[in-house]
């Protein structure tokens, strides 16, 4: 295993550097072996489990690392912050798949930096799991998401509202670079670093972007024209869009959609407060720092929008000197990202009801139906499910004839909306039915499901509940032994769950 360091040469400003705290008695607890095939590392749980354990705790560095901590900025529910940065993780380096694709592999929890303000650069146990659960559990459903590589207990304890065994989780990113990357950069007015940053994002995530050789540039000025920073631009709207629409279709609630924690590679990243939704409801918040519910399940699409127009923010002097014109060239994106979430939004939705094509009157059907399941607090995962369940053609045209002949007063809500839906797919029930089960998982990570299985963890130390629930997690598309056991409501509708940011 051998790590490069692309990031590490954009040079000082950028970073601390800075290495790993090491901990006192690292094991290796969970080691995600397909990830690890998929990156081209050899090493196994089985025959290195010594080893993995001594690499990520940062113990121990591994060949050509160059640990590193970003520096980023980044607006905190609605406020900005100059100076976040990575305050309990290090950057190791990055690794090049066989695909030519490259991966940051990143340390959290271990250890203080020049970012870490009052805190103490750690993580607990609980926390790291969660996000090994989370991320596995959104990898297989479909959604853009880091991932975790490993989960190695320290021996140490971290001190939160009481002592609790520590953890450093080792993630996998596409890149770390964050809205709150540029913010960095353009708060300080350093349109120097900026060029830079922008350029490596785009050599990183789009190469497909052309960079244009401007005219009269000095020979130490990255290469950008107002053209490439417009695709950029286009290209970080593009993936936010499949971002939210595919968190919007498994109920998942990031909780913490600070710009910070904006990944502009369209990745879901930090893991600390998110949780899925139950009951259908636009307002569902758990996060207990989220008293007014700005990160509320129904207002992501809101949120990224404002997100993305603060990294507009930082683009406009780059794009032109004069802000008018900048503002021009940007605002018409911005505007078509608003039109793009919303049209991906109901043909997703419509894709959850087997319906492949939007099409006039679907817009209704969908609002109907969520109204109707917001105001009888009917769970979003079941009720999918439950629609695709009995979906025959018989049915349905049995169902169609009945509903003609009975009096329209007579029909209540249900009835009403099921035999528009009905009717929009009897052409063709059996691929209405086969596109459903393509767009409705049968288990997501249930809150109560990932308390349970972290407090058996944490509490004795097995962790074979949690490998039970990640094997479920992994196929949720499909009936296997025990899918039944995780698909269950809990009781009370998590009413009282809260989420915390893991610090
Ligand atoms: P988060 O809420 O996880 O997005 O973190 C916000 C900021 O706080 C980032 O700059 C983190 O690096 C920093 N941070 C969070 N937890 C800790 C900790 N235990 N020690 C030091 N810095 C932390
Ligand atoms: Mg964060």
């Amino acid at each position: 295993m051998n790590l490069s360091n692309q990031y590490y040469a954009l040079g000082k400003n950028f970073y601390q550097e800075t290495l790993p705290t090491a901990v006192a008695e690292p094991v290796l607890l969970l080691w995600n072996d397909p990830l690890a095939d998929s990156l081209g590392i050899s090493l196994s749980a089985e025959a290195d489990n010594e080893l993995l354990a001594q690499y990520f705790s940062g113990n121990q560095l591994i060949e050509g690392s160059k640990p590193i901590a970003q520096a980023y900025s980044g607006h905190q529910f609605g406020h900005f912050n100059p100076q976040l940065g990575d305050g309990r993780a290090h950057l190791l380096g990055d690794l090049t798949d066989e695909y030519g694709s490259t991966w940051d592999i990143q340390l959290k929890g271990s250890g203080t930096s020049f970012f870490s303000r009052s805190g103490d650069g750690r993580c607990a146990l609980g926390p790291a799991l969660r996000e090994f659960i989370m991320s596995e559990a959104m990898h297989a459903l479909g959604v853009p998401t880091t991932r975790c590589l490993a989960v190695v207990a320290t021996g140490q304890a971290v001190y939160r509202e009481r002592a609790l065994p520590g953890a450093i989780v080792t993630r996998i990113a596409s890149s770390h670079i964050r809205v709150g990357t540029f913010q960095f950069f353009a708060a300080r007015q350093d349109f120097q670093s900026l060029k830079k940053l922008t350029r490596f994002a785009i050599e990183r995530h789009f190469p497909e972007i052309k960079l244009v050789k401007v005219e009269n540039s000095k020979l130490d000025e990255p290469l950008l024209s107002s053209e490439n920073i417009l695709d950029f631009f286009t290209a970080v709207l593009n993936k936010q869009v499949t971002l939210v629409v595919s968190w919007l279709r498994v109920g998942f609630l990031h909780g913490v959609m600070n710009t910070d924690n904006t990944a502009i590679s369209g990745e879901t990243i930090d893991y600390g407060p998110c949780a899925m939704m139950n009951n259908y409801h636009s307002g569902t918040v758990f996060s207990s720092i989220d008293r007014n519910g700005r990160y509320a399940f129904g207002n992501q699409s809101k949120i990224i929008q404002w997100n993305m127009a603060r990294l507009a923010d930082c683009l406009l002097p780059l794009v032109n000197e004069d802000e008018d014109i900048a503002l021009a060239k940007i605002t018409p994106l911005l505007q078509q990202f608003a039109n793009d979430l919303q049209y991906r939004y109901f043909e997703m939705m419509v894709n959850k009801l087997g319906i492949a094509e939007l099409a006039e009157g679907d817009i209704e059907l969908v609002n109907d139906l969520l109204r109707l399941m917001q105001d009888e607090q009917l769970d979003y995962t079941l009720h999918f499910n439950h629609l695709a369940e009995n979906l025959t053609q018989t049915a349905v045209d049995d169902f169609l004839n009945d509903i003609e002949k009975m009096e329209t007063q007579a029909q209540d809500q249900w009835q009403l909306w099921l035999a528009r839906w009905y009717r929009r797919i009897s052409d063709d029930v059996a691929a209405t039915k086969r596109l459903m089960e393509r767009n409705n998982p049968l288990v997501i990570p249930r809150n109560h499901h990932v308390e349970a299985v972290l407090e058996s963890a944490q509490e004795s130390g097995d962790l074979s509940a949690l490998h039970e629930f990640l094997t479920v997690l992994q196929q949720p598309y499909s009936h296997i032994a025990s899918t039944e056991k995780y698909q269950d409501v809990p009781c009370g509708g998590d009413e009282n769950y809260h989420t915390f940011c893991g610090t």
